[in-house]
C-alpha cells in the first residue's frame, strides 16, 4: 500500500555543482500545511533561499511542483508551478503553466523537482522515471525553444517525453525569460527561464511510466463527474472554448479598462479587428487541452493571407494579445500574432516584453528618448517593424535591446528618465487590465507576492457589478461592484487565499475565477478523496493563507513594505478620459488599510503581526522577521465567507 494517495511522496533534488541526486520521501506535514504546487515551492525557497542570495548565483534554487491531483483525471488538473528568487524583481519569482509536463513528472514519481548548483557545463536533464541524467547540452545553446524540443525528442527517440525548455533570451540573460512546456504553454513570468539557464540547464525532459492511486476511487469518480457536469452546464463552457481568454478582449473594451497605448485609455479604437471573435471566426483551426481537462480552452491558429501567411501557433491567451494589440496601439491582429510567436520561440514573457516597448514608445512619443538612443528605430504606436525589430533584439541584448532586456523598471533606472511612467509593482509589469477600472484587481496587482500581477488574486467576481454577492459572499455590497471601493480589501484577501489554494493543488484557473466550480466546500471533499488527507473547508482556506502569508513574509526578508504596495502615480491622479470607466482613478490608501486589516498584518509596515503567524503555524517566520510579542494579529477571528461557487458569475457586458 502506497504511504501517500495523491502524492507521489518523493522530492528529486539535483545537485548541478557536485553532479549528484538525491530522492526524499515528502514530508506529510508539508502537504498538510502547504497542499503542494506553488504552497510547497513558497514553503521551500522560504526555508532555503536567504536573503543574500543573488537570484542568478549558483545558490539560487529553481523548483518544479505539481500538485496532489495531478496525473489523476480530476478535470484540468494540469498544472505545475516553478519557483525561485527572481532575477527581475529580486523578490519571490513563482510562475504556473499547463499542459502535459506536470503530469508525467507525476508519473515519473516526483511531487517536485529541485534543482540546486550550477553546472559546469551546458547540459539538460533526462529524468527517466528513477534514472536521472545530465546531458551534454552543448549542441543546443543558441537554439529557440522549437529547436531545442524537437533536437531533444530526436535524440532521445522518444516522442511523447514532455520537455519544459528555454530559449536563447534565457541564455543571453535577459531577466525576463520564461520556461516553455508543450511549446507554447510559458511559465513566464518573473524570469524563471532566466535563473534555469543561468544554471546551465537548457531544459528538462520527462518521461514516467508510473500512475497516481487515489484514497477512494468510487468517491473520487462521483467528485469528477459532478464536476465535469458543471463545466459542460456552466454558460462559460463554449465562450471558453471557442475563443479562451481572448473572449476578454472585447469585454475589457466595453468596460473601458483595455490598456490601451501605455494605459493611456481604456478604449482602443480597433478592438474588433483584434477580438477573440475575429480569431475564433477567421484564423482558429482547432482546439486542444491540458491533460485531464474537460473544457478545453486552447486553439491552434493558422494566418492565411498577407505577409506572416502560413504562421501557426497554439493560443494566444487574451494577456499576450492584448499586449501586442492595444497596449502598443497596433490594429493588426497578423502583426500581434507574429510578436507573439517570436516571444514563444524566442523564449520571452510577452507581457514584460510589450511593456518595455510600449513604455520605450510613450518616452518617445513625449521627446524623452531620442531616435538615436533607440537604434534608428521610430517608436511610434504600432510601429510593426520597430515592435518585432525590438523583440529581437531584447532576445539578443543588443543595442537599445540591451536597456529593456532588464525589465522596464531597471531600463529607466539605467535611462535616468521616465521612472514614474513605469507600469509595473515591484519590478513586475503590469498586466492587461487598467486598475481604474477594476478597483480589486488594482488592490490585487499593489499587494501580490510576486508583484503587479492578477493571478494572485483575480476577482472575478467584481466584474458581474451585482451588490447581491457583495451581501452575501462578504456582507458588503460594494465589494463586488468594479468601480466601488468598500469591501475590497476582503474580497482581495479571500481570492488570494483561494487562487493559493487553486495554484497549490495546480488545477486550471479557468474553472475557479467566474466558473466557480472549486471552492473551498469542494476543494475539500475532493482532497479527501484523493489523498485521505481530512480537512475541512475553512482549513483548505486556512492553507491558502498561510501561504500567501510565507510569501509575504520572504518578500519582507527581501526589504518589502507597505510602500512598495503602490501602483504607479498615473492610475492614482490621472482619470481615465474615455469608455464606461471614464474620470475613475484608483484611490488606493484606504483600500490597502481594509487589506491590511483583514490579513492581520501591521497597517504601517504592511508586515505581517506575530500573532497572525501564529495562529498559522507560523511562529519561526514572526521570531526570524524580528516581529515585537505583542500580537495584535492574534485575536483575529478566522474569516467566514459564505464562499464562491453557489451562484453564477455573469459579466455586466455579457
Ligand atoms: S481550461 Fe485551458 S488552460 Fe485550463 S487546463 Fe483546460 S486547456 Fe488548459
Amino acid at each position: 500500500m502506497p504511504r501517500f494517495y495523491g502524492y507521489a511522496g518523493r522530492i528529486l533534488r539535483i545537485d548541478l555543482t557536485r553532479e549528484r541526486t538525491k530522492v526524499q520521501e515528502l514530508e506529510g506535514d508539508l502537504a498538510r500545511g502547504f497542499l503542494g504546487g506553488r504552497g510547497l515551492n513558497s514553503k521551500r525557497l522560504y526555508e532555503e533561499v536567504s536573503r543574500h542570495v543573488d537570484p542568478l548565483s549558483p545558490e539560487n534554487k529553481l523548483m518544479f511542483s505539481t500538485g496532489p491531483l495531478v496525473g489523476t483525471m480530476f478535470p484540468t488538473a494540469s498544472r505545475f508551478n516553478v519557483s525561485a528568487k527572481s532575477p527581475l524583481t529580486g523578490i519571490l519569482g513563482d510562475s504556473n503553466a499547463g499542459g502535459h509536463f506536470a503530469a508525467e513528472l507525476k508519473f515519473a514519481g516526483y511531487d517536485q523537482v529541485i534543482i540546486e548548483g550550477r553546472s559546469r557545463r551546458p547540459v539538460y536533464i533526462f529524468i527517466d522515471d528513477d534514472e536521472v541524467e545530465l546531458r551534454d547540452g552543448s549542441h543546443l545553446s543558441g537554439k529557440d525553444v522549437y529547436e531545442a524540443d524537437e533536437a531533444i525528442r530526436r535524440e532521445i527517440g522518444d516522442r511523447r517525453i514532455q520537455i519544459a525548455v528555454v530559449g536563447p533570451a534565457a541564455e543571453n540573460g535577459v531577466r525576463y525569460a520564461g520556461i516553455y512546456a508543450n511549446l507554447m504553454r510559458p511559465a513566464a513570468r518573473t524570469g524563471m527561464g532566466t535563473v534555469m539557464a543561468s544554471k546551465g540547464v537548457k531544459a528538462l525532459a520527462v518521461r514516467g511510466t508510473g500512475s497516481v492511486e487515489v484514497a477512494d476511487p468510487g468517491r473520487f469518480e462521483k467528485l469528477v463527474e459532478e464536476v465535469e457536469d458543471e463545466i459542460y452546464s456552466h454558460e462559460q463552457y463554449w465562450p471558453r472554448r471557442r475563443m479562451g481568454t481572448t473572449r476578454i478582449l472585447m469585454m475589457a473594451n466595453a468596460m473601458g479598462f483595455l490598456p490601451t497605448r501605455h494605459y493611456r485609455s481604456g478604449v482602443f479604437e480597433h478592438a474588433w479587428e483584434v477580438s477573440g471573435e475575429r480569431l475564433a471566426d477567421e484564423y482558429n483551426v482547432k482546439t486542444r487541452g491540458c491533460f485531464a481537462c474537460t473544457i478545453p480552452c486552447s486553439r491552434f491558429y493558422v494566418v492565411r493571407g498577407g505577409r506572416f501567411s502560413g504562421l501557426y501557433g497554439e493560443g494566444p491567451e487574451y494577456e499576450a494579445q492584448g499586449a501586442f494589440t492595444a497596449r502598443v496601439g497596433n490594429g493588426d491582429l497578423d502583426l500581434a500574432l507574429k510578436a507573439i510567436d517570436m516571444c514563444n520561440r524566442l523564449g520571452l514573457d510577452a507581457l514584460t516584453t510589450s511593456e518595455c516597448i510600449s513604455w520605450a514608445m510613450e518616452l518617445y512619443e513625449r521627446g524623452f528618448l531620442t531616435r538615436e538612443e533607440a537604434d534608428g528605430l521610430e517608436l511610434s504606436w504600432g510601429n510593426g517593424e520597430a515592435i518585432l525589430t525590438l523583440i529581437e533584439k531584447i532576445s539578443r541584448r543588443e543595442g537599445f535591446g540591451d536597456v529593456l532586456a532588464d525589465g522596464s523598471r531597471a531600463a529607466a533606472e539605467r535611462l535616468g528618465r521616465g521612472m514614474e511612467l513605469t507600469m509595473q509593482v515591484k519590478g513586475l509589469d503590469l498586466i492587461m487590465a487598467d486598475p481604474r477600472g477594476l478597483k480589486g484587481f488594482g488592490l490585487g496587482f499593489a499587494v501580490a507576492s510576486r508583484g503587479g500581477d492578477h493571478l494572485r488574486s483575480e476577482p472575478f467576481i467584481e466584474l458581474s457589478d451585482d451588490p447581491r454577492r457583495g451581501e452575501e459572499m462578504f456582507g458588503i455590497p460594494e465589494a463586488t461592484m468594479r468601480l466601488a471601493y468598500r469591501g475590497k480589501g476582503r474580497l482581495v484577501s479571500y481570492f488570494e487565499d483561494w487562487c493559493a489554494v487553486i495554484d497549490s493543488l495546480e488545477v486550471c484557473k479557468n474553472i475557479m475565477e467566474n466558473m466557480e466550480i472549486l471552492p473551498f466546500e469542494r476543494a475539500a471533499e475532493v482532497l479527501e478523496a484523493a489523498t485521505g488527507m481530512r480537512m475541512s473547508p475553512e482549513e483548505v482556506r486556512r492553507c491558502g493563507e498561510r501561504i500567501v502569508n510565507l510569501e509575504r513574509a520572504f518578500n519582507v526578508r527581501e526589504g518589502i513594505t507597505r510602500r512598495d504596495d503602490c501602483l504607479p502615480r498615473r492610475f492614482r491622479e490621472e482619470p481615465l478620459t474615455g469608455g464606461a470607466s471614464k474620470g475613475s482613478i484608483f484611490e488606493q490608501e484606504p483600500m490597502l488599510e481594509e487589506y491590511y486589516r483583514e490579513r492581520g498584518w501591521n497597517s504601517e509596515t504592511g508586515i505581517p503581526e506575530r500573532g497572525t503567524l501564529e495562529r498559522l503555524g507560523l511562529k519561526h517566520v514572526a521570531d526570524e522577521l524580528g516581529l515585537p510579542r505583542e500580537n495584535p494579529g492574534s485575536e483575529r477571528e478566522p474569516k467566514a465567507f459564505k464562499g464562491a461557487g453557489r451562484g453564477r458569475i455573469v459579466c455586466a457586458t455579457s
